[in-house]
């Protein structure tokens, strides 16, 4: 049949991953065409993700810090929380940055289509067109030609199978929407997104429980990090119970009961108001017909790609959570601009050493590259420049000496090849340590640098001076 639409570019899914693509093939010359179910682009990190989840947890941060005052001889009158204003604010934050997205989409000429794209071969995609808000199918239905594809279709929460349908049991969507603060709430699942929407229930007043199947929390991370990380959080949790599952879920008209098995189960069932359920997310590769189009998806939803972001087929490109963790926005940007460059004809690769990691908690923790306990598993031998904050005037000053930075060095080369920060701004100041691994820097070249005078990015420059002597006899 014929297409309704002819293109040179397509990109399926309009996420961070998405948008970047289409954005950087328009800017390279191609004629693209970006396929978006929902009203609005920017997919989850902006909708649902990385962006109301920071509104939130700014508020959370000004409530932290604000509540330890009075120790400085500065106080407050009680928190409020008018819950209408703090969604309606959450929600202009994101109409500002998908706005801003719909703007640069039009000043590039990119064309958007709006609706669930499926392939249909591996030259054409067909979209059930929806109306925009709302999101239901018109019944329309868009025939898409394209030369070239970058699949950016993203991932979806994972359910446990076991969990009724309940108001009160929520995943990272439901939990964004603020509809009540609970008295008690359960999160499963102790990684980041579990962690960073405990701190803003706990600060808007829920007492909070974790349970982990795993032996620690934020999994990927250096120990010292979260042990840090803990014991400042204290305060907000009943229970942190690891290595133990979730077994059973009853809904009652008085609360939520929760089974728990495992090494730090409780004996009896307990009542939660909320559950939050943060147990990962899975990519969307088998939902979007791809054998049709001759692309090979895991059994796991994921669509493997080499270097050059390609498919198995050769002018199909894939980015973003759908091709592998860490699923990550900055990951997605990346790999979106290589995908965009080589379907242009250019010669990009992925080829970044590193990739950062942030828990936007409270305080953040960030790390980078070789952790310990990596190295440890590998039998990699490093040396560890760790910097306590205790001895930064601005840290002291602010009232956060707890925390720390660290860098990681291989024993062999000096170079630097990984580093973790526990503290506020961790994730800002975790970008230095990237580009030096990016850089090949030693500690030397950190050390040397002169950094700015008082702040917290300063311990960085610390943290490297504990090994410079290391290194002085290198050519
Ligand atoms: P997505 O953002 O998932 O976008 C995919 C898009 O494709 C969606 O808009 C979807 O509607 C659309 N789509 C899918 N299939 C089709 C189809 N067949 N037809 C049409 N459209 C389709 N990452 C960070 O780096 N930092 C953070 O602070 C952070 N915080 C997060 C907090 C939460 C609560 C969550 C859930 C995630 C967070 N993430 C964070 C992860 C981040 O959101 C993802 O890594 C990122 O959004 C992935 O981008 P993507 O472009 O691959 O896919």
């Amino acid at each position: 049949g014929k297409a309704d639409i002819e293109c040179e570019m397509l990109v399926l899914g309009a996420g961070p991953g998405g948008y970047s693509a289409a954005f950087r093939s328009a800017d390279l010359g191609m004629q693209t065409v970006l396929v978006e179910r929902y009203a609005t682009l920017g997919g989850v990190c902006l909708n649902v993700g990385c962006i109301p989840s920071k509104a939130l947890l700014h508020v959370a941060s000004v409530l932290e810090e604000a509540s330890h005052f009075s120790d400085v001889g500065v106080s407050f009158g009680e928190t409020k929380v008018d819950l209408n204003r703090l969604r309606a604010h959450k929600e202009k934050v994101i109409g500002k940055l998908t706005g801003g997205l719909s703007g640069m989409a039009k000043a590039r000429k990119v064309e958007v289509v709006r609706g669930y794209g499926n392939f249909i071969d591996a030259n054409h995609v067909e979209v059930s067109v929806t109306a925009g808000e709302g999101q239901d199918a018109t019944g329309e239905k868009k025939v898409i030609k394209f030369q070239k594809c970058i699949i950016a279709a993203g991932s979806s929460v994972v359910k446990l199978p076991f969990i009724p349908e309940d108001p009160r049991i929520v995943d990272s969507t439901g939990a964004l929407e603020l509809r009540s603060v609970p008295k008690r709430m359960l999160v499963i699942g102790g990684g980041i997104i579990g962690l960073e929407m405990a701190t803003v229930y706990s600060a808007l007043g829920a007492r909070i429980d974790v349970v982990e199947m795993g032996d620690g929390l934020m999994p990927g991370a250096d120990r010292d990090l979260v042990k840090v990380w803990e014991k400042q959080n204290l305060h907000r949790f009943d229970k942190i119970m690891l290595k133990t599952r979730t077994v059973g879920v009853t809904c009652r008209p008085d609360g939520v009961l929760v089974k728990f098995d495992g090494d730090q189960a409780p004996a009896d069932e307990q009542k939660y108001d909320m559950v939050l359920v943060a147990v990962g997310r899975s990519p969307n590769g088998k939902k979007i017909s791809a054998e049709k189009a001759g692309v090979l998806v895991t059994d796991r939803g994921f669509i493997q790609v080499d270097k050059q972001q390609r498919t198995n087929v050769s002018h199909i490109f894939a980015i973003g959570d759908i091709v592998g963790q860490p699923m990550l926005a900055h990951k997605g940007v990346h790999e979106a601009h290589v995908a965009a460059e080589v379907a242009s004809g250019l010669k990009s690769y992925f080829d970044a050493s590193v990739i950062p990691g942030v828990a936007y908690t409270e305080p953040e923790v960030a790390w980078v590259g070789v952790t310990e306990i990596e190295a440890k598993a590998t039998g990699r031998k490093i040396g560890v420049g760790k910097f306590p904050w205790a001895a930064s005037g601005r840290a002291i000053a602010n009232g956060c000496d707890y925390g720390f930075t660290k860098l990681i060095f291989d024993e062999e080369t000096h170079r630097i090849i990984g580093g973790g920060i526990v503290g506020p701004n961790a994730g800002d100041m975790i970008g230095e340590i990237t580009l030096a691994i990016e850089m090949g820097c030693d500690p030397v070249d950190i050390g040397k640098t002169i950094h700015p005078h008082p702040t917290l990015g300063e311990s960085i420059g610390m943290a490297a001076e504990v090994f410079e002597g290391a290194c002085t006899d290198l050519p």
